[in-house]
């Protein structure tokens, strides 16, 4: 029997949040180790048979669009490290009901995989960049990388994504002085910019905490130099963006956004589950809530079961994450349940 395009029910949560977006992890392991999200030297990721196929990844995106989920974001870990990323890419597009297939992506691995990706029917990329600095790259991630990220840039703008978002986690100490730097690069080339707050995930995520910035300050300081017009991007993400006015001809179009998770929470307003690459449905990235998907997939459930669960999970998504109150409760890593 062929799958339904549509279910009538749609995914609503007890507290009335419609969820219209997943974030989907294609592998916990990463070729970088940023000091804030994994351990310096870890290794102890999942092996082959944790992680779901394909064919499962395809069955349980296929689901979620049927209960009426429109945006996926393919996340990891790193997900160029998995072998064949556009063949999936391509099987996830072609989905009947998806309509925004997009790539988060340390950058890495981009230069070489840009046009398939592309091709392949990804639309929007978020490049995680915290530093210009080849040195602070180094510190910041563990790897003398950036040449390499700058060279993935270049092709994901010549492979048409758009639009492309650089992701820079805010650091006191490690990489604060360099958000006028990246305001710059952004508006040079023609990308958009967030900044993010660090938030207390896993052992790495809560010692780097002492590098946490509230993004009110970076903004007081950018809205010195720049008119920031508060402004709208597509996406369904949380960040509050703003234009850039005032900075010539290539700045009025820059958006910048500001995601707080900490300082001004926004799970209110949360359209997102994660399903990681064992499997794992997470509610919530700040709560344990979870559902595991990976072993009713292997014991024969069908599509009709799987919609159920799916459903049933939602009723389990938490009001809101607890990080300020309980910065201890989450010990698995951001890789592990997908960035
Ligand atoms: N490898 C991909 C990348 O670099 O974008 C996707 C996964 S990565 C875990 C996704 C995002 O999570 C990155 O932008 C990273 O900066 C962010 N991240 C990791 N640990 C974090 C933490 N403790 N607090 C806030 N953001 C974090």
């Amino acid at each position: 029997m062929s799958r339904q395009a549509s279910d009538t029910r749609l995914l609503i949560d007890p507290l009335g949040r419609r969820i219209d977006y997943v974030r989907l992890s294609v592998t916990d392991k990463c070729n970088l180790r940023c000091f804030y999200c994994l351990p310096k030297g870890y290794r102890d990721f999942g092996c082959r048979e944790d992680y779901l196929t394909f064919d499962e990844i395809e069955r349980v995106i296929g689901a979620f669009a049927d209960l009426g989920v429109r945006r996926i974001r393919i996340t990891g870990g790193e997900p160029l490290v998995r072998k064949d990323l556009s063949g999936l890419a391509r099987r996830l597009s072609s989905l009947p009901g998806v309509e925004d297939l997009s790539l988060s992506t340390n950058a890495m691995l981009l230069a070489h995989n840009a046009g398939s990706l592309r091709a392949a029917g990804v639309q929007r990329l978020n490049v995680s960049l915290d530093t210009l600095r080849a040195d602070r790259f180094r510190e910041i991630t563990g790897y003398d990388g950036l040449d390499q990220v700058l060279d993935g840039l270049r092709a994901a703008k010549a492979a048409g994504f758009s639009p492309i978002k650089i992701n820079m986690l805010a650091l006191k100490g490690r990489n604060d002085d360099e958000v006028e730097d990246i305001v710059e690069f952004c508006i040079e080339h023609g990308f958009s910019l967030r900044f993010i707050e660090t938030m207390p995930v896993g052992t790495a995520g809560r010692e780097a905490s002492n590098h946490y910035i509230n993004l009110n300050e970076i903004k007081a300081r950018l809205a010195k130099i720049y008119d920031l017009v508060p402004s709208v991007m597509s996406g369904g993400g949380p960040a509050r963006y703003y234009r850039i006015t005032g900075a010539g001809t290539y700045g009025s179009g820059l958006h910048i956004g500001f995601i707080t998770p900490i300082s001004r929470h926004f799970c209110d307003t949360c359209n997102r589950v994660r399903l990681s690459a064992d499997g794992t449905l997470h509610l919530c990235l700040g709560q344990e809530n979870s559902v595991p998907l990976r072993p009713l997939l292997r014991q024969g459930i069908d599509d009709e079961g799987l919609r159920q669960a799916i459903v049933q999970a939602l009723m389990l998504k938490p009001a809101r994450h607890e990080f300020r109150e309980k910065p201890e409760q989450i010990i698995r890593f951001m890789s592990s349940t997908g960035g």
